[in-house]
Parts: structure tokens; sequence; C-alpha cells
């Protein structure tokens, strides 16, 4: 029976992989160790066939004995312990959720509804490095794989509005905190007129006691357009990922399309939604877009450019914790025949981190 060790379970990509695999009722047929980095020699969470206290996750020897590794606990942890590991002679099968290793001539992105046979052809050759892509970049690719496959895509511009989760668990419960924060100001000055409220919340927002540890800045009532760190270039790292990284899924030798734009993280909680701009290579009429994308894998929920259907489907209140990669907003722009406008919302930590993973688990073992 083949172990796996598991890191980063209770983080937000974790604790999302643990109840999906605990749903698909995937604890069994292998053995679980679970690793951590604070909490060595407590009880390890209970599932079929798992090692009863947490190990240490920097321990090469209890690393070691893994047959497979998966890890979700972020790219420090992946800089600080896999070429250690790799060059201590472990030869394992890595399957890591961060993006450190992501381009690595060596490692695959794997991303199972959109390239599936690059993966088993991967396995095939003998290779070790399953990497998780970008979230908003495997969501992107999940919801225009229609038009992908028919390589009809010139270039995307894709203006994103990132959940707090997608920062990880203590962000998201700092986001909750400025919102408590904000609510006992409201509370505290009942019946005072809009204006007066506007000048109470932004001085509340300003001031030392709101809670901003981990995102510095208020994103409660603010929106943030910089997501990771700079990069010359004058992008964030954030966005520098989606053109070589859907290139690299999509398994084109040179970076074919191109795909650039803004990433912002707003106040959602969950589920990151993109606005795109998409340039196609030659004008197609907007009922066959429609199909092309409709039909391409049974995830993508295709939503009908009306007003009602878009504010009931089209959301991250609507998607969130649901499999479904919703795609709405979609018609031809006032720049051309070959521009389409389209809006699409997924959950980042299902297709967009967890499941992805939890799918090449599965093929390995
Ligand atoms: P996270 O929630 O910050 O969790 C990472 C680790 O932080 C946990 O494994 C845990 O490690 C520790 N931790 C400390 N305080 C915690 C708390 N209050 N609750 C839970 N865990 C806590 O990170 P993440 O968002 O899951 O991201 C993990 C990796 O996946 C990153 O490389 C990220 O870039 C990537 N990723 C994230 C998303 C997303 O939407 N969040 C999407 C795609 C990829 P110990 O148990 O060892 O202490």
């Amino acid at each position: 029976m083949k172990k796996v060790g598991f890191i980063g379970w209770r983080g937000m990509v974790g604790s999302v992989l643990m109840e999906r695999m605990k749903t698909e009722n995937d604890f069994g047929p292998f053995e679980s160790y679970f690793f951590t980095t604070s909490q060595k020699g407590l009880a390890a969470p209970k599932y079929k066939n798992t090692h009863s206290t947490l190990l240490d996750a920097f321990n090469l020897d209890e690393l070691k004995g893994m047959d497979i590794i998966l890890t979700c606990q972020g790219g420090d942890y992946t800089k600080e312990v896999y070429q250690n590991l790799r060059s201590s002679g472990w030869n394992g099968h890595w399957i890591d959720a961060a993006s450190a290793l992501r381009m690595k001539d060596n490692s695959i992105i794997v991303l199972d509804p959109v390239n599936r046979p690059l993966i088993e052809q991967y396995i095939d050759r003998g290779g070790k490095d399953f990497i998780g892509g970008n979230c908003t970049v495997s969501l992107l690719l999940i919801a225009l794989q229609g038009l992908f496959r028919e390589n009809l895509v010139e270039w995307i511009s894709s203006m994103t509005y990132q959940a707090a989760s997608g920062a990880g668990a203590k962000n998201m419960i700092e986001l909750l905190g400025q919102m408590n924060a904000v609510g006992e100001c409201l509370n505290q000055n009942p019946g005072t007129d809009a204006l007066l409220l506007d000048r109470k919340m932004t001085s509340l927002m300003h001031s030392q006691d709101f809670p901003k540890e981990n995102f510095g800045h208020p994103l409660a009532l603010n929106v943030l357009p910089w997501i990771d760190v700079e990069l010359p270039s004058g992008q964030s790292k954030e966005e520098w990922k989606a053109q070589v990284e859907a290139n690299k899924i999509l398994g084109n030798a040179s970076e074919d399309i191109k795909i650039d734009g803004t990433c912002v993280r707003v106040g959602a909680l969950r589920s990151h939604s993109q606005g795109l701009t998409i340039k196609l290579k030659k004008s197609a009429d907007i009922k066959t877009v429609e199909e092309l994308i409709q039909g391409a894998n049974p995830w993508v929920k295709f939503v009908a450019n009306n007003k009602a259907e878009s504010l009931k489907s089209l959301t991250p209140a609507a998607v969130s914790g649901t499999m479904n990669v919703a795609i709405g907003r979609v018609r031809k722009m006032s720049m051309g025949e070959d521009f389409i406008n389209a809006f699409t919302v997924g959950d980042q930590l299902l297709w967009g981190a967890a499941e992805p993973l939890r799918c090449v688990l599965k093929m390995l073992i």
C-alpha cells in the first residue's frame, strides 16, 4: 500500500481538499500520514488508514518514507524542503499547490479537465513533480476550454476580482474582522445620515485599530489593485502568471496565447471572478462561441446574457462551494466582430486549487 504524506492540510486549500476527499471516499486505498510545521505530536485527523499523530514537516527522514507527498503548505515551505529532499535521494511523487516549482522544466502544471492527456504522458515518462496552477489561470482555462480547443483565441485581457480567501486562512479571517469593525461602528451610530457615516467609516478604515496585519490595508469597503510581488515589467507576479502558466498547461511550446490584465483583491470571501476581453483569431458568430464554451467540459456553466440570470447565477455567492465554473455576459464588443466580452466566476479553492491535486493523487494511486 502506498504511503501518502499530507502537508498544509489545515490551511484554506488543504482543508477544502480534505473535505473533498472525505466526501468522495478517497481515503482507504493508501496509508495517510499528516505532517505539520507547527503542531508536531498532536493528534492527526482521523480518516481510514491514517497514522495517529502529526509528524514534523521539516524532518527529511520522515518525509523520505513517503511514496507520494501532497503539500498545500505554501511556496516558502516548498523552497525550504523540496530540493533537500530530492538531493537526499528521495524519488517519490511530489504534488504541490504552491507556485514555486510550476515553471520548472521538469514539472507539469496539472488541470485535469484541460490537460489530462498531458498528465498521463508525463506519468508514463516517469515525471515526478505535479504542480497545481494559479487559481485564476485554472478557472479561466476551464471556462474557455471550448475556445482554446478550437484554437480561436489570439489574446485575452483579464481583469480579476479575487476573493480574500485566495490569500489564505488568516487573510480571510482578517476580512471578516474588518467587516465586524464596520458593523460595530454602524451600531454605535444609529440613525446617522449617509454622508456622516461615510466619514466615520473612512476614518475607521485608516485608524490604527482597524485589523490589517495580514493584508496591510483595508479590504472591507475597499479594493486592492495589487496581488503578489512587483516585477520589472510593471506587472504584479499574479498578472505575469496568467500567460506563462496558461500556455504551459495547454502544452504550447512557446507563449502562443497572450494573456494580461490587472489582478485586484476584492472583499468577496470565496471564489474569484474575471472580466474578460477576448480577441479571436477570426470572427465567429456568437451562437457558435456560446456553444463551444458550453459543451467543453462538465464543469463549465453557461449563463445567458441577461440581467436576471447574471445577477442570480454569475456571482461568487452563486458558485462558492460548488464545482461549477460559471461564464456569462458573453457578447460581441463594439471594438469589432472578433472581440468577445465575458465574465467568469469559479471557486478558487475547488477547481482553482484542491481539485486538480485530488485528481492527480487519484491517478497516481
Ligand atoms: P493558508 O490558509 O495560509 O495555510 C497554510 C498553512 O498555514 C497551514 O497549512 C497551516 O500550517 C498554517 N496556519 C497558520 N494559521 C492557520 C490558521 N488560522 N488556519 C489554517 N492554517 C493556518 O494557505 P492556503 O491559502 O491554503 O495556500 C496554500 C498554498 O496554495 C499557497 O502556496 C497558495 O499560494 C496556494 N494556493 C492557494 C489558493 C487559495 O485560494 N487560497 C489557490 C491556489 C493556490 P500548519 O498546520 O503546519 O501550522
